[in-house]
């Protein structure tokens, strides 16, 4: 059997771990290790080494029926009116989110990442949280402070972390679970962080914007930094979300709880989303089906099959991920491009833009200036200016239950795929506290309902349920709960 063999960035997260993936002559493929890349030197957390079986091809669809792709992209064009909203968070090449840019355009309409916090946060803030520090200032940190759980979260800094380690530098942990990396692990009120965490400019803060994060979490976070003059990296769920990001910076966008909102209100009739999956993304699975069930039109463009291509009126399938031909833009901002020359999901938005020619090469070009850069070459990042910004007034949310539900995140969880972690995790307290026995499984119940799943006791904050996978009871990131067996 024959073998393609593409250069390309594993779409897990941020990190944007090179490595090469062997399609064979059936469509299905393997991974390679790419030890030259600068990003990971070949290395690949469970989801990379996984992507074969965690990434599945889409298929065209017009109401349910398999089509060809061009009567998908015919049905796209009938169906996109004035009036359509359009949502990329960032699981796709810069070209194509640009693409979609152009046709929200041309409708009156912008493309929204779903970034809540950029659109809540003033201007002057979004290049800090959007382009991290390169990961070689983690290396070379004297102080390095965790509002992430890297295990879970995002595995291949874990290294980084160690080497920083290694080098000197002292590791805390602000977070629901005790990292077992960290020389401390703490629970600190957020109007404590620049007093017990003591910063400095040889620090390195590590947080994480998700379309769920609150805002106000963030500004907090940025305050920390600017006091301290310590680096900040935001680490993002979406492998070029930096990047799409970069590309949306000047427009007003909504976050994806507003379009959900205006979905049930009946304002968004048409809903365009390019390689995003909101039930997927979305933590309340339930709600987002229900509001996604009132829609005129669900349109997906996407390059793997997942749960929103299911209850789509329309999937316009474009090639893997893999195959795209295009530029990535890490967590660190640098940018990356594979060896793959696809641009299916290009040409079916061109042909509704009147089928420009060298439409690639015009999309490719703006990203290069909106980069400040020739071309790409992964081993130097693109300098970014992060313009000084002020103090902000931050009031984050309180999370004033006794016993939450709280779920991990992590590359597993973005991408809607169960793996082995079918369980929850709680303290010793915890289980003694609601007399829970090993070997029963733990009845968790919320407003919106139960489910009876294992549990694993780790080192857990107090009153935490945490859960890498999504159920079916929860209303948030963090849902109030009882647990009995
Ligand atoms: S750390 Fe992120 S990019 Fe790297 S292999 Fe894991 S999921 Fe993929």
């Amino acid at each position: 059997m024959n073998e393609n063999i593409f250069t390309t960035v594993c779409p897990g997260c941020s990190i944007a771990c090179g490595m090469y993936v062997r399609e064979k002559d059936d469509g299905t493929f393997n991974i390679d290790w790419r030890k030259d890349a600068v990003v990971n030197a070949g290395k690949l957390c469970r989801f990379g080494v996984r992507l074969p079986a965690n990434l599945k091809a889409a298929v065209s669809k017009v109401d349910g029926n398999e089509v060809e792709l061009s009567d998908a992209v015919t049905a796209l064009g009938n169906a996109i009116g004035d009036g359509a909203a359009f949502v990329s968070v960032g699981n796709t090449t810069c070209e194509e989110h640009l693409a979609l840019m152009k046709l929200a355009e041309s409708k009156g309409a912008v493309v929204n990442t779903g970034m809540g916090a950029f659109s809540a946060i003033s201007a002057e803030c979004h290049s800090t949280m959007g382009v991290g520090v390169p990961l070689d200032a983690i290396e070379s940190a004297k102080k390095i402070v965790l509002f992430i759980d890297p295990y879970e979260q995002y595995p291949l800094l874990v290294r980084r972390i160690l080497a920083g380690k290694k080098n000197g530098a002292t590791v805390t942990a602000v977070g629901w679970k005790a990292v077992s990396l960290a020389d401390d692990n703490k629970t600190i009120d957020p109007a404590n962080y620049e007093s017990e965490l003591a910063l400095d400019s040889d620090s390195v803060i590590i947080a994480e914007i998700n379309p769920s994060t609150d805002p106000e979490r963030v500004m907090v976070l940025l305050n920390l930094a600017k006091a301290s003059g310590a680096a900040i990296m935001f680490m993002k769920p979406f492998v070029n979300a930096v990047g799409c990001d970069l590309a949306s910076k000047k427009t007003e966008q909504k976050s994806l709880d507003q379009i959900i909102a205006e979905i049930n209100d009946g304002s968004i009739k048409t809903l365009v989303c390019l390689d995003s999956d909101l039930i997927e993304i979305m933590p309340d699975e339930t709600a987002v089906r229900e509001a996604l069930g009132k829609l005129d039109n669900l349109i997906v463009i996407t390059s793997r099959a997942s749960a929103i291509a299911d209850v789509a009126n329309i999937v316009v399938a474009t090639e893997p991920f893999y195959k795209k031909a295009g530029t990535v833009v890490n967590a660190e901002g640098r940018a990356v491009v594979g060896s793959g020359e696809g641009t299916d999901g290009i040409d079916a938005i061109g042909v509704m833009l009147g089928q420009p020619a060298d439409l690639f090469a015009e999309l490719n070009s703006a990203v290069l200036a909106t980069l400040g850069i020739d071309a790409v070459d992964e081993r130097v990042i693109p300098v970014y200016e992060k313009p000084e910004y002020g103090v902000m007034d931050a009031n984050p949310t309180a999370e004033e239950v006794e016993t939450a539900l709280v779920y991990a995140g992590g590359p597993f969880f973005w991408n809607g795929i169960v793996d082995d972690n079918d369980f929850v995790e709680m303290n010793l307290d915890m289980l003694t506290a609601n007399s829970l026995l090993k070997g029963i499984p733990a009845k968790i119940v919320s407003d919106k309902g139960e489910v009876v799943i294992k549990y694993k006791v780790s080192d857990v904050a107090p009153g935490v349920v945490l859960s890498n996978m999504k159920l079916p009871m929860t209303t948030g990131m963090v849902t109030s709960v009882t647990v009995s067996r």
